[in-house]
C-alpha cells in the first residue's frame, strides 16, 4: 500500500511483478491470491503482470554480460560453510570449471556505498564486508533473486522501489549489481516493519494473511494508513474501498512514514 500511494501521489506508475523464479517454493494459487487481495483493496496495478518464470533468456544475457566483464567466478563452496557471515571470497582465486551443483558468484567491489533512502534518511552500507561476492546464479541452475530483481527493475523502468525495511540490505546489494552492469539506481524508501507484540515480523506463518483474509478491506486500509503515519479522516469511517484509497492518494504524506517498526493498529480505536 506504501509503495502505492507513493506512486500515484507522484502521477507514476504502479507495476507488480510476481517472483516466482525458484519452482520447488511456489504454492500453487499463491500469486493468484496476491492478485486477488489487491484487487480487493482496490490497489489496482498498471500494465500486465511480469512473472519472472517467464524472464530466463534475458537473465542469461546479464549473466553472459557480466561474465565478459570478467567479473564472475565459479564457487563451489556449501551453503553450510558460508552461512550466516560474509562470503570470505574462498573460491575468488581458483578458476574452478564450471559444474553441476557449483554457483557463480559476482565481485563485488570493496567500500562505501552511500543510499538516501527517502524514508528511512541517508544510509552506508558496505556489502563487500557485511554480504561479500553474491551469488548470481545459484548451485541448481536458476537465477538468483538480486540479479533478477535488478534486471527486472531495470527492464520495466522502475525510477521508485519502495519496501519493507527488511529488504534495506538487499536494495544496497542490488545498488552494486546496478552499478556493474551500468543501469541506473532507483530511489528507494524502506517503510517500517509491521511487528507483534513480541516484535516478530507479521508475516503469513503467524497468521496476518489469515487476518487480511477475515477484515473488511476498507478497514484494514484505514488501519494500513494510519500505520504508515497518515492521518485518516475520521468521515472515512464506513467509507468504501474507493473512498479511503481516493483520499489516501491524494493526502498522501510521504514525509511522515515512521521510520520504526510498530504494531498495526486497530480502526477505529486508534483515532
Ligand atoms: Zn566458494
Amino acid at each position: 500500500m506504501g509503495s502505492y500511494l507513493d506512486a500515484r501521489h507522484a502521477g507514476g506508475r504502479w507495476l507488480v511483478r510476481i517472483d516466482d523464479l525458484d519452482p520447488p517454493r511456489i504454492r500453487a494459487g499463491a500469486a493468484t491470491g496476491i492478485l486477488n487481495a489487491l484487487r480487493c483493496l482496490g490497489l489496482h496495478w498498471d500494465g500486465e503482470v511480469l512473472q519472472q518464470s517467464t524472464r530466463t533468456p534475458a537473465y542469461a544475457d546479464a549473466l553472459e554480460r557480466l561474465q565478459s566483464l570478467g567479473l564472475l567466478y565459479v564457487c563451489s563452496c556449501t551453503r553450510r560453510e558460508v552461512s550466516g557471515r560474509a562470503y570470505p571470497g574462498t573460491c575468488r582465486l581458483k578458476a574452478l570449471k564450471d559444474a553441476p551443483q557449483r554457483c557463480l558468484r559476482l565481485r563485488i567491489p570493496g567500500g562505501p556505498l552511500p543510499l538516501d533512502d527517502m524514508i528511512q534518511g541517508p544510509r552506508r552500507f558496505d556489502v563487500a564486508a557485511t554480504t561479500g561476492d553474491i551469488i548470481v546464479r545459484r548451485a541448481d541452475g536458476l537465477t538468483a533473486y538480486h540479479l533478477a530483481a535488478v534486471v527486472d527493475d531495470h527492464f520495466q523502468g522502475v525510477t521508485h522501489v519502495v519496501r519493507g525495511a527488511d529488504l534495506l540490505d538487499a536494495s544496497a546489494i542490488q545498488c552494486c549489481v546496478q552499478g556493474v552492469l551500468g543501469f541506473p539506481a532507483p530511489r528507494y524508501g524502506h517503510l517500517p516493519m509491521a511487528v507483534d507484540a513480541s516484535g516478530r515480523k507479521l508475516s503469513k506463518s503467524l497468521g496476518a494473511e489469515a487476518a487480511l483474509l477475515s477484515a473488511e478491506p476498507a478497514t484494514l486500509l484505514l488501519s494500513a494508513l494510519k500505520f504508515l503515519g497518515q492521518n485518516p479522516d475520521r468521515a472515512l469511517a464506513g467509507a468504501p474501498v474507493q473512498e479511503v484509497t481516493d483520499w489516501a492518494v491524494a493526502n498522501w504524506r510521504r514525509e511522515k512514514v515512521p521510520r520504526a517498526p510498530a504494531k498495526i493498529p486497530v480502526w477505529p480505536d486508534m483515532i
